[in-house]
């Protein structure tokens, strides 16, 4: 964990880049005042001290970006998609910025740069600039813990152009009529932060099924898609309340996805754990229960297959290799990486069941082998929950009960953070000791 200087690379527009940027950062703060000028903060009732804005740093990769802004106490913002250019800009309710220049972008990709003005009394306004069309995948505020400073966070992931364009018509109309967007506040419960690491584990939820693919579907109509959904969405929500994670949803609507852009939304990313949930029928009715199954040993076949078509192998273990390996080391590098995602596939799946155990149904064995396509990541542990079965009159009663996913989504959470606390060693570090 290196300071901030240090994660820093030069990009972008830095406190060096003379007359004519500052007058063009100028003319497009100017042009986001007119488009976003009225992004709703909602009114505060009394004169209160709003807290300062004391730090800001956006860093990226070429599918996701985050923007930490530290501050002085918890506050209120909002969020506003602007074009011409394809900018993102947050205000939050501020008294001021301690600090001068915003920092470069660290790293290349969704976010090119970004500047933090006050755009008037009580209102910072950071205004990131877009390289590719984007969109906000959560946004929270943090109560100050031990010594790290409240922050906002918000998370970008890609977005399509008319995606995008759609939400810049959305956020000016609601500019323009003055009202409607409320205002995003802080998670208000405190005790439940824990302290932030400056870099935390990606969680990629993957809600089987969507779209044109329903999944299973139960006799009275409810579908195996719209019970992964509410079960993810939930679960995103308890993970990245924790502080621990960051969470990453494979769709977060009813869209159809196919199988190999869940696989690769996560390896692209460098997810740390995939968990793909599913809520599947059997012929047998009478089996029901959770389990959660990891991806079977023997099934090289495809595995190899997805390997040689679609993989540099030094891509794999990135990081990891030196220029001067020859390809026998990179192919023993690979294959202890794979065996390794094995390995740990396995303990997320034990400790996640472990959790379960106490509080629903488990199916016979609940730990589980078997050839799903979606757990074949050789460079991501990944798992498959079942839920249940929408097959079984118990199993339906359950999946849609709240309180029945209550239970099962923080037996998860519980599940996962066990599965990350027991990981401390770096992966190949362990293997070639
Ligand atoms: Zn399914």
């Amino acid at each position: 964990m290196g300071s901030d200087s240090e994660l820093f690379k030069s990009a972008g527009s830095g406190g060096q880049t003379g007359g004519f940027l500052d007058a063009l950062r100028a003319f497009v703060l100017a042009l986001a005042v007119l488009a976003a000028g009225q992004i709703a903060l909602g009114q505060s009732e009394s004169p209160t001290v709003f807290p300062e804005v004391i730090d800001a740093r956006v860093s990226t990769t070429p599918q996701r970006a985050r923007l930490i802004l530290d501050l002085s106490g918890p506050t209120e913002f909002a969020i506003a998609s602007l074009d011409a250019p394809n900018r993102i800009a947050i205000d939050v309710r501020a008294e001021g910025i301690r600090f001068a220049v915003p920092a470069d972008v660290a790293g290349s990709g969704v976010v090119s740069s970004y500047t933090i003005e006050m755009a008037e009394t009580g209102r910072a306004r950071t205004l990131l600039t877009l390289a590719e069309p984007a969109q906000v995948q959560q946004a929270y505020v943090l109560d100050a813990v031990a010594d790290q400073p409240a922050r906002l966070v918000v998370d970008l992931i890609l977005d399509t152009p008319e995606g995008f364009a759609a939400r810049v018509a959305n956020d000016l109309a609601a500019a323009v009529a003055n009202q409607g967007v409320a205002p995003q506040t802080a998670p208000t419960d405190p005790g439940t932060h824990a302290a932030i690491a400056e870099t935390r584990p990606l969680v990629v939820i993957d809600p089987g099924h969507g779209g044109i693919d329903n999944g299973a579907s139960a006799p009275n109509g409810t579908h195996e898609k719209d019970i992964t959904l509410a079960f993810a969405l939930q679960l995103q929500d308890v993970l990245v309340k924790s502080g621990r994670f960051d969470v990453a949803l494979t769709r977060e609507d009813d869209s159809f996805l196919r199988l190999e852009q869940r696989v690769a939304l996560a390896r692209e990313n460098k997810a740390d754990l995939f968990i793909s949930l599913h809520a599947d029928s059997f012929q047998q009715k009478e089996i029901r229960g959770a389990s959660v199954y990891t991806r079977d040993e023997n099934a090289t076949d495809v595995l190899d297959k997805v390997l040689a078509e679609n993989e540099n192998k030094t891509d794999i273990i990135a990081g990891f290799a030196m220029p001067e390996m020859t390809p026998a080391v990179v192919d023993i590098l690979v294959d202890l990486m794979r065996r390794q995602m094995r390995r740990q596939s396995f303990v997320a799946a034990q400790s996640i069941i472990h959790q379960l155990e106490p509080s629903v149904t488990l199916r016979r064995f609940p730990v589980r082998q078997a050839d799903f396509f979606v757990l074949q990541a050789p460079d991501v542990p990944s798992i498959l929950v079942e839920l249940g079965f929408l097959s079984n009159g118990n199993d339906i009663a359950n999946l849609q009960k709240s309180d029945w996913r209550d239970r099962v989504v923080d037996a998860l959470a519980r599940g996962i953070a066990d599965y990350f606390d027991g990981l401390d060693e770096p992966l190949v570090a362990q293997q070639t000791q």
